[in-house]
């Protein structure tokens, strides 16, 4: 963060500051992370209040705090009537006093992806050996994950690449409001988080708050591949639009999309201009062909702060996959793993088992439990075993209770296993450069152990 003076950081919180004043530059919300040299903010939660956790902070190198009442500590601290209203309004100051250009990405899938993609493009752009990018970490996309990242902007940011989620209504109003976007863009809309929103357009509505935080000099992205977007082509009719397809003429489109030898994802990225269009082709470093629809999002971001073409390409190229998103990794006995291990619904193990039927070469599909379907949670997991089957996948490897009815809708090749450590026993028993094995199962099932187990170094 840009330095502070405490006193100011009352100014603008609306708050009072009781004890000596000091400038710090660093805000911490997390009383187990080094605090050292930190604003420590006590934010009250449904199941806990962080003015229980003054001490350990602390202990951990704050040096002040900010709270919602006064409490029993050395420490200067600034007293105001929220803690986390204060967050967002000492969030907004720094982002009006960096001033970068701001990028705000929501959509139901691909934000983060299209956010390292952004993040890795406009990083070419950056003069000096500093960094010149400020993007969110990880999965920091809510009311409170939005404002730390805003607050972790310094004067050497000149653009700031902000991924915001939402599973409720008003919760990207509240975040844009903050983040102040210049170009915002809705990557998709599905039937995700549907008790939140109650239908699909409600879902719809939601996201569409961060084209209603642009203004008139913003920027919206608009995806004509999703279904609501040209109504949000006439209801933003004020601000300047981009739009980006795979299927249809748009400002940015993708033509010859396919799999290189490779397996990785190959295609011309065609830019429209006033005269004529202009194409380069690219090769992602990520499997998956929905990944076209991202880069061409990205792109399209980027080409809004005069990043050439060219200059597009490079950073599409070089940007990795997130981790545990179908990951190409090459594995023991030279097979290829397809590490998809992040979690797992419905809709994504499909979209993994499309990229696994694609490849040449013996397909296996490892496979644990997928979590939180509830009573549907028998009939998804047979659903899953039957479209594997469909999709000629040739063994379904399998370790955990639910599996068990993908194993029986997939009928011969398929082995369910007692534990990870019989399957990977089994795995490495058969293991040949041949293979392509997808491994993929929710959070809890923990199948990165199985990717690790049969990586190449092992
Ligand atoms: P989260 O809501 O967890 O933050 P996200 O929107 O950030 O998710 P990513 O983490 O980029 O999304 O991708 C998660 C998964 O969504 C990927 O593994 C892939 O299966 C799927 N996905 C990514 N991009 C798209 C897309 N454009 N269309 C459909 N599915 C996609
Ligand atoms: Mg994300």
């Amino acid at each position: 963060m840009i330095p502070l003076k405490l006193s100011a950081i009352a100014d603008f919180c609306v708050g009072q500051l009781v004890g000596n004043d000091l400038t710090l530059d660093k805000v911490m919300t997390d009383s187990r992370a080094d605090c050292s040299g930190a604003l420590f903010v006590a934010l009250v939660g449904e199941r806990f209040d962080a003015h229980e956790f003054i001490k350990t902070a602390e202990n951990q190198g704050a040096v002040a705090l900010m709270v919602s009442r006064k409490v029993d500590s050395q420490l200067p601290q600034v007293v105001v009537k929220d803690t986390e209203k204060a967050l967002g309004q000492l969030a907004r100051f720094v982002r009006q006093e960096v001033n970068p250009k701001v990028i705000g990405i929501t959509g139901s899938a691909g934000k983060t992806t299209v956010k390292e993609l952004v993040a890795s493009i406009l990083r070419l752009k950056s003069t000096a050996h500093k960094e010149n990018v400020l993007a969110t970490k990880g999965n920091f996309n809510n009311h409170i994950g939005v404002p730390l990242t805003l607050l972790e902007l310094n004067q050497e940011h000149e653009f700031a690449v902000i991924e915001m989620g939402a599973n409720h209504k008003g919760e990207i109003a509240y975040c844009a409001g903050l983040a102040k976007p210049n170009v915002s863009v809705i990557n998709n809309v599905e039937p995700a988080h549907l008790e939140g929103f109650g239908s699909i357009e409600g879902v719809a509505e939601a996201k569409s708050e961060i084209y209603q935080a642009l203004g008139e000099n913003g920027t919206a992205i608009i995806n004509l591949d999703c279904e609501f977007a040209s109504k949000w082509q006439e209801e933003f009719i004020d601000c300047h639009k981009i739009t980006v397809s795979r299927h249809k003429d748009a400002h940015f489109s993708a033509n010859n999309v396919h799999l290189n030898s490779e397996g990785l994802v190959t295609f011309d990225l065609i830019k429209r201009h006033l005269t004529g269009k202009d194409s380069i082709t690219v090769t992602l470093q990520l499997a998956g062909l929905h990944n076209v629809s991202n880069a061409l999002v990205a792109a399209a971001i980027c080409s809004q702060f005069e990043v050439e073409l060219s200059t597009i390409k490079q950073g599409l190229e070089q940007a990795g996959a997130v981790k545990g998103r179908l990951n190409l990794i090459t594995g023991q006995q030279g097979c290829l793993i397809i590490d998809d291990t992040y979690n797992a619904s419905v809709g994504s193990v499909k979209a993994a088992i499309d990229v696994l039927a694609s490849k040449e070469g013996e397909s296996i599909f490892v496979f644990g439990d997928m979590g939180e379907l509830g009573s549907e949670s028998e009939r998804y997991h047979r659903e899953i075993g039957t479209y594997a089957k469909e999709q000629g996948v040739e063994k379904l490897f399998a370790t955990g209770t639910e599996v068990a009815h993908t194993i029986e809708a997939f009928g011969d090749g398929g082995r369910l296993f007692a534990d990870k450590e019989a399957l990977i026993a089994a795995m490495k028993a058969q293991l040949d450069s041949t293979q392509i094995i997808l491994i993929k199962g929710s959070r809890g099932a923990r199948m990165e152990l199985v990717v690790q187990a049969l990586q190449e170094s092992q």
